[in-house]
């Protein structure tokens, strides 16, 4: 395969321009089997899965045109990965990407820790518990939206520290859903669900397929898996090979291959699961599901009932 293949791939995948992503093949950011740059740092790949789950179950079938996690393109030239927003779904995304206290819910919603950086006219996400963040941007260099606190919610994201809600939600996320969460947890089995979702988050043009049809897509998880679940369009088998194309797996430890359930080509479930060391059971991280029920609603319905969501 040729640097020019690779740098299609990532073109592909990131929605980056051809000569940025045949850079990145010269710096040997990229390679034939991973063509999107990897994060810099163990810290950065978690802060980036907790980006995907936060706004996976967050939106849920909210999505515009498509967007899936709120995010069009992505641009991983800088060590900070800049995510281009969806120009109606932005203020939104970055609202849902904060944590605020919701007294109702009894609990932090948004990302635990994560605090919004305005610099020279950029807005970064930092991680106050790790050496991480992401640029939240808009396409053609427009000024991202200020982040606005979300009604009846507290703003923690507007203190400095940490509240101790989210520090103990955090500790939880942490915790939740890892294998012997009694006992010390194997490293290298953090890094590789992290990198799995980091890699999702940079290839957002891929990832965008699943929404393609009626522009939104079934998005939540369980604590720490990401399912995504759609009607027509690409098929869950599709989707399969263009990630694998994409190098999305591509070693990473401790995860089982694509398992497909289902003879249907169109309708059917692949999922990645989480090896255990027992072999008696595993537990899903990735769950693409294609082939559900299309909606009834019209388009414009559809447009008219998200025009109010997103005022
Ligand atoms: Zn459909």
């Amino acid at each position: 395969m040729s640097k020019f293949r690779t740098a299609v791939l990532m073109q592909n995948a990131t929605g980056m321009t051809y000569q940025s992503c045949r850079q990145s093949t010269l710096d040997r950011r990229s390679s034939h089997w991973v063509p999107v740059p990897d994060p810099w740092s163990r810290a950065q790949a978690h802060f980036e899965a907790l980006v995907v789950h936060t706004l996976a179950d967050q939106l849920r079938d909210r999505q515009l045109d498509g967007a899936v996690l709120g995010i069009t393109a992505v641009d991983v030239r800088a060590w900070v990965p800049k995510l281009i927003l969806h120009p109606t779904m932005a203020s939104y995304v970055i609202s849902l990407l904060l944590p605020h206290y919701d007294s109702e819910y009894g609990g932090v919603r948004g990302l635990p820790g994560a605090r919004p950086v305005h610099s020279h006219g950029r807005l970064v996400i930092v991680d106050r518990l790790g050496d991480a963040a992401v640029e939240l941007a808009m396409a053609n260099a427009a000024a991202p939206p200020n982040p606005t606190p979300r009604p009846e919610m507290r703003a923690d994201w507007r203190q400095h520290t940490m509240t101790a809600e989210e520090t103990e939600e955090r500790a939880w996320w942490e915790s939740k859903g890892r294998p012997g969460f009694d006992k010390p947890v194997e490293q290298s089995i953090l890094n590789a669900e992290d990198l799995l979702f980091s890699r999702l988050l940079r290839r957002p043009r891929i990832v965008n397929r699943v929404a393609g049809s009626h522009g939104f897509v079934n998005s939540y998880t369980h604590g720490t898996d990401l399912v995504l679940e759609w009607c027509c369009g690409v098929s869950h088998l599709e989707m399969r090979n263009l990630l694998d194309q994409s190098g999305l797996t591509h070693q990473i430890a401790h995860i089982t291959p694509w398992n497909n359930l289902g003879a249907d080509p169109e309708r059917g479930t692949v999922i990645i699961e989480r090896q255990e060391h027992s072999h008696s059971r595993s537990e899903p991280l990735l769950t693409l599901r294609s082939g559900q029920t299309c909606p009834s609603e019209t388009p414009d319905e559809r447009r008219q009932r998200m025009d109010a969501w997103y005022r």
